[in-house]
């Protein structure tokens, strides 16, 4: 049985290229029929942030990745942090450290610093042949060590990465690795091999800034006699040409799109495919889709570039599809922020702006005219399409302003159009931006009237002729 898992820091809010890691993973074990376990690696307290395992959690239910076994749901090797298992890491570094594939070392950090200083590209193994005598000495008197792998001078480590193909690297060109810290706890290098293989994993999807310290990880598991698994790494996403999307330069977060008003469904599809396309190359899937598609050889070798404005235009497909009431639900928080739409029926509203919503916090563009209405561009006027320019509507705005008198506004524009010999489209035209001063309003010339009651529009189409004059 296939056993994914996905193995976040708790250092901050769950990034872009995180949540593409988790969906792989559950993709894969769910397509395969397996299980998708979480782990949280937080073992590095100088980068352990308060509240940052609550939004794992959150945010993997919200985007429906739901895991099999973790640690608020149990599973069968139990709930799971490792912090609480030193133990368990110390017993195999025990292990190592009997049949020579560890050792203890002392070395102090300025010795350490030293060495580089001195041109070592890595550690020199200074302490690899200490007399067992002087180590249980040192170790007694309370002096404080690590724990580094022993990684042979010679020969060459090599495995099958499922989307790179082979990796194979000299071993003299490996560091020798701290597994355990002074403190005690394990490092990442020590603590994922462990844990991956104690948690049944043999499928592990994970950036590709381990494919290189992966043959290190190989090497831990032949000297623990434990099979190997298999490696699938994924190119970064990148910001642009050069830049990886990171969260320590400010790139967007799951949670800052939700805020800004994407839907779940929209980021979980957009992410998807930033690294991995379907077959057919569809663009818009629901998880389902995903699930019966996903497919080793659609994952990408090379980095994907995030683009919000395609991610925007997905996200407009998702809106499109919502029924009036949950769109109206959505963009309620959206709209409520908006002061100048106090005793405006939202309901109504929301109706008028979904087919022009691209993400939910469109809306208070989209209804800014409302409350603004300053020295907008004249030009705004010219209109290939519909042949119009300012003398147009220098001409064509006195006779609209007794039409906004009229019961049905709509009719009365198009009888206006009808005698003048103008397109209709003309006349809106030329209404909409002398109204709102914005090429793009909700509802037409009707719904314009209703939103800002006729004795305004009147007063915006003399201040509009005032400045055409
Ligand atoms: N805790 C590691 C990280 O957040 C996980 C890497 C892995 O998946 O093995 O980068």
């Amino acid at each position: 049985m296939v056993r994914t898992r996905f193995a976040p820091s708790p250092t901050g809010y769950l990034h872009i290229g995180g949540l593409r890691t988790a969906l792989y993973a559950y993709l894969y074990a769910r397509k395969a029929g397996g299980k998708f376990i979480l782990r949280i690696e937080d073992t590095d307290l100088e980068r352990y942030v308060d509240g940052a395992v609550e939004i794992i959690y959150r945010t993997l239910k919200e985007a429906g990745l739901s895991y099999d076994e973790g640690p608020d749901v149990g599973g069968d090797y139990g709930p799971y942090v490792q912090s609480e298992r030193k133990e368990i890491y110390r017993k195999y570094a025990q292990q190592l450290l009997d049949s020579g594939d560890a050792y203890v070392c002392f070395c102090s950090k300025e010795r350490l610093e030293q060495i580089h200083k001195d041109g070592a590209t890595k550690y020199d193994k200074h302490c690899l042949h200490l007399p067992r005598e002087e180590v249980e000495r040192r170790i007694a008197a309370g002096e404080p060590y690590v724990i580094r792998q022993n990684v042979p001078l010679t020969g060459k480590t090599t495995y099958t990465d499922l989307v790179f193909g082979d990796i194979t690297v000299d071993n003299k060109d490996l560091e020798d690795n701290i597994l355990i810290k002074s403190d005690g706890l394990p490092t990442y290098n020590f603590a994922n091999v462990i844990d991956d293989h104690l948690m049944g994993i043999n499928v592990v999807i994970r950036g590709v800034e381990y494919l290189s310290s992966t043959p290190k990880y190989n090497l831990l598991y032949r000297a623990l006699g434990w099979e190997l698994p298999q490696y699938i790494h994924l190119q970064p996403i990148m910001r642009d040409a050069q830049h990886k999307l990171s969260k320590r330069h400010g790139d967007a977060s799951y949670e800052d799109f939700i805020k800004k008003g994407y839907l779940k469904e929209a980021i979980v599809n957009y992410i998807a495919l930033l690294g991995w396309s379907p077959k057919d190359n569809r663009e818009k899937l629901s998880l389902d889709e995903m699930i019966e598609l996903f497919s080793l050889d659609g994952i990408s070798k090379s980095a994907s570039i995030f683009d919000e404005a395609k991610m925007r235009w997905l996200n407009g497909q998702y809106i499109k599809e919502l029924s009036d009431e949950a769109f109206y639900e959505k963009a309620k928080p959206f709209l409520e922020k908006c002061d100048y739409l106090k005793g405006f029926d939202l309901r109504y509203l929301a109706g008028l702006l979904k087919g022009r919503t691209e993400v939910l916090s469109d809306v208070a563009d989209l209804t800014a005219f409302i409350d603004k209405f300053d020295g907008f561009d004249l030009d705004l006027f010219c209109n290939q399409k519909w042949k119009t320019d300012r003398n147009t509507a220098s001409a064509m705005l006195p006779d609209l302003l007794p039409l906004l008198d009229a019961d049905d506004l709509h009719a009365a524009l198009e009888t206006y159009a009808a005698e003048r010999g103008y397109k209709k489209g003309q006349v809106l035209w030329v209404f909409r931006i002398a109204i709102t001063g914005s090429a793009v309003t909700p509802g037409g010339a009707t719904e314009m009237k209703e939103l800002l009651g006729a004795a305004r529009c009147k007063a915006r189409i003399e201040e509009v002729l005032k400045r055409l004059k």
